[in-house]
């Protein structure tokens, strides 16, 4: 039987199935997908399918070869992404969306949680009370809209409206070197290019050092560049090294510079009254973005930017007027919820057609409340923590940047080793092959680390401690083969 008309509803049934595939997937039992990779190959790929093969048999593929073929980044003992697997309250209110609210705009209940979310989270995470937000798909545009927003503001002042005649001089942006790429990107798609963005040096904690950054605002004081953003991490990617917030924001300030605060990973960590004081200074932002598919365990696709005016987004955003939108809505006597966008957010970055994604950020937050972050957060601190601990009285391992919050940094040591770092990777591929406990590595000061991020929610204290002895193990027996 051919199947060309796409099913529209019997959703019951059809999650009910797919549930139970998933449910499995969530025992972490099945092999890596590269195990058996040409089988899964062949059952979903192939020729251009001329005829349907229809929704149930369409599940059960799906059941069969696609979902047990998926990623590791879900499982407990994975520390390696920032991302991380999706709890169901997420996964859920996802779903919810695309079936009954495909789009962030209109007087929904959808279209509400946005802006609910967005304040909750602002609240939560201990932003200035007047900052609002925007929505998009992660770190990496939230940035770009931070930047944007700057970028507007610096022209503003010359005079220039940058959004309409774009960039007529030369920038800057100034940033720590550990500040995640994705800013030198944003730099690039904003016209400032790479090379905008100037690195300041860090120190040896990984933050980036006020007294540099003064210098290199002094000598650049006089160039005929626009000084468009100073960027502060509140938690880099390598180490989770949070910045002098304070003083940076402060020289921002005295240098007339916009501030802004990449969050991405660390917002949330301010949460974790042991370290709430790293975050004196947040005030200080013009800007901060903060990513609910990391440490708040939301799907992926969800990042928010923070701006003191939203106004300004809509100066450095606004996608103008169409007659097809515009021309279909109404400012009186509304009573419908199509009679209006509600909050304009298309304005606000670089999307227009976007899913609710607050509905998913107020879904995680009202199903367990600040308190069930804090406890996550201060639970995940403690393993990066444990883990340090247990290197600490290790005589094979050494901590190579102590955790400021969930990452630990930390090495195999040992006197018949050649080189540490060629053994280190070596570790770290054998873990990989395990599957069990999968860290990152990365490079600090020239070594190369054993680099755990625990943001999962599956993710228990067990976990740290088995991903030391792992690698305690592992280390012993590639010298013992050498
Ligand atoms: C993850 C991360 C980003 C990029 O975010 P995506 O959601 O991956 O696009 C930016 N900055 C920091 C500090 C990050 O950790």
């Amino acid at each position: 039987m051919y199947h060309e008309r796409a099913e529209c509803g019997n959703l019951a049934k059809l999650l009910e199935q797919l549930g139970a595939d998933l449910e499995q997937y969530q025992r972490f039992e099945h092999p890596d997908a590269m195990c058996n990779e040409d089988s899964w190959k062949t059952a979903l790929g192939g020729a251009l399918p001329e005829h349907g093969i229809g929704c149930a048999q369409l599940i059960a593929d799906m059941g069969q070869y696609l979902i047990p073929n998926g990623s590791q980044i879900p499982k407990p003992g994975c520390t390696s992404f920032i991302t991380t697997g999706a709890t169901s309250a997420g996964v859920l209110a996802a779903l919810s969306a695309n079936v009954a609210a495909p789009q962030r705009v209109g007087l929904t209940a959808f279209n509400y949680l946005e802006e609910v979310s967005l304040q909750w989270m602002a609240e939560m995470f201990g932003l200035p009370a007047a900052m609002k937000g925007v929505y998009s798909s992660g770190g990496s545009v939230a940035n770009l809209v931070a930047l944007g927003a700057a970028r507007q503001w610096a022209f503003e002042r010359l005079g220039i409206n940058v959004a309409e005649e774009g960039i007529q001089k030369p920038c800057r942006v100034y940033a720590s070197s550990a500040c995640h790429r994705t800013i030198h990107r944003a730099a690039a798609v904003l016209g400032m290019g790479r090379s905008a963005v100037v690195e300041i040096a860090n120190d040896e904690n990984g933050r980036l050092c006020p007294k540099a950054l003064r210098q290199q605002l002094q000598v650049d004081a006089n160039n005929a560049c626009v000084a468009v953003a100073v960027v502060a991490n509140v938690g880099t990617t390598d180490t989770g090294a949070i910045d002098p917030l304070r003083e940076i924001g402060n020289i921002a300030a005295e240098f007339n510079i916009w501030f802004h605060i990449d969050g991405a990973y660390g917002l949330p960590g301010i949460l974790d009254p042991r370290i709430k004081h790293l975050y004196d200074g947040l005030l200080l932002a013009d800007s901060v973005i903060v990513d609910p598919h990391k440490w708040l365990g939301a799907p992926v696709g969800i990042g928010a930017t923070y701006v003191r005016d939203r106004s300004i987004l809509n100066r450095a955003f606004s996608q103008g007027a169409a007659d097809y939108l515009e021309g279909s809505f109404t400012d009186n006597n509304i009573q419908s919820s199509m009679d209006s966008m509600g909050i304009p957010y298309h304005d606000f970055g670089v999307e227009l057609s976007a899913p609710p994604r607050g509905t998913v950020v107020w879904a995680l937050i009202r199903e367990i409340g600040k308190t069930g972050f804090q406890q996550r957060i201060c639970r995940h601190n403690d393993m990066a923590r444990l883990v340090a601990d247990l290197a600490h009285k290790h005589p094979s391992l050494e901590v190579v940047q102590e955790p400021t919050l969930s990452i630990c940094c930390f090495r195999y040591v040992s006197q018949r080793a050649q080189n540490l770092n060629d053994l280190n990777r070596k570790i770290h591929r054998q873990l990989v092959q395990n599957a069990h406990n999968i860290p990152s590595t990365t490079i600090i000061n020239g070594k190369l680390v054993i680099r755990p991020c625990f943001v999962g929610a599956r993710t228990t204290e067990q976990h740290a401690r088995e991903l030391v002895d792992e690698v305690i193990a592992t280390g012993d027996k590639l010298l013992e083969n050498c």
